[in-house]
């Protein structure tokens, strides 16, 4: 049994609350390797900017859960390292059970996701709420993010057919009764790199896909509700095309990639959302940057000489996120 505290990790709360008063969102970046650890803090020690580490249920199979823990840990002294402490969560990404909870809680994550989304409302009330309960109720609060409405899309495990946006009508309710600390909401962002289907989308004079816009009149009737209350975006990768042609040239096929314009994620951010997940830009990075060095020098096999310039990529593309759409920059 670990607290968080102990290794130098900070809960949502008190982050949550200055990024909805001061209009920006924390980055919430999944790792599973040191390279994505290191270039996520070196963005963020950059950028002065406080992140949340995400932990999947992909990730805690990949790389154990245990190693994780000691990876968010080593987070805080390196940033230190670095020359600048910043505030670092480690969060576990869709929860799906209580079990699965309480166990990262004891691990000593600093906040969890209990992911009920798919239940029936009543049921996904009666397990969010048992997960806060045993949350909050730590030496050291940990805080819980619950979620109503559906996104689309696939990540790791989660995965579902169909979207359905969020309910207004049952925001009040659902977090009077479970006393969660956070909502994730569905209004239109959803899981991976092919966000919408070609006939969902039209398409600019260059071919390129245009998603439909998110539903910002569900994120204003949300806030109406509950007013302040930290909102959570999931699903919020750009999937920047210039890493999609690159991946291309190199010879992947990703064909019809499509995420959120980035204008869009700049305009949530200064509503109460308050935290926006992104993964698949980061996989997208990494991923174009491996492929072109195994193009250009198909002799080289040190792992260090393609996982590097990966690793170089997604840190210039998080400082970015920080930078130029979350507004976390400089609030570390
Ligand atoms: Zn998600």
């Amino acid at each position: 049994m670990t607290s968080y505290k102990e290794l130098g990790l900070v809960n949502t709360k008190d982050l949550f609350k200055k990024a909805v008063s001061g209009g920006y969102a924390l980055p919430a970046y999944n790792f599973n390797n040191m390279e994505q650890m290191q270039a996520i803090i070196q963005a963020c020690v950059e950028t002065k900017s406080p992140v949340i580490l995400q932990v999947s249920a992909g990730a805690r199979e990949y790389a154990n859960q245990n190693l994780l823990k000691n990876m968010a840990r080593g987070a805080v002294e390196y940033a230190h390292e670095l020359g600048y402490d910043i505030p670092i969560v480690l969060h576990l990404d869709h929860g799906g059970s209580f079990e699965i909870c309480k166990d990262c809680i004891e691990t000593g994550f600093s906040s969890v996701m209990i992911d009920g989304s798919h239940l029936p409302y009543d049921e996904n009330v009666a397990l969010t709420k048992k997960v806060c309960e045993f949350a909050h109720s730590q030496k050291d609060y940990v805080t819980v993010e619950g979620e109503l409405g559906v996104l689309a899309g696939v990540e790791d495990d989660v995965s579902a057919e169909h979207s359905h946006y969020t309910q207004p009508s049952e925001v009040i309710d659902f977090v009077g009764k479970t006393k969660v600390d956070s909502l994730a909401i569905s209004i239109g962002t959803s899981h991976g790199r092919a966000k919408f289907k070609p006939e969902q989308c039209t398409r600019n004079a260059d071919g390129i896909l245009i998603p439909p816009p998110l539903r910002f009149d569900i994120l204003e009737e949300v806030e109406k509700k509950i007013p302040g209350f930290p909102i959570v975006l999931h699903g919020s990768s750009s999937v920047p095309i210039e890493y999609v042609h690159m991946i291309e040239k190199y010879g992947g096929k990703l064909s019809d990639s499509v995420g959120i314009p980035e204008e869009q994620l700049r305009r949530a951010a200064k509503s109460a959302v308050c935290k926006i997940n992104i993964d698949s830009d980061g996989r997208l990075a990494m991923t174009a940057l491996i492929r072109k060095v195994f193009i250009e020098k198909p002799d080289e096999f040190d792992p260090r000489k393609y996982l590097g310039p990966a690793r170089a990529e997604l840190k210039k593309l998080y400082a970015h996120k920080n930078q130029n759409v979350l507004g976390s920059a400089g609030q570390a």
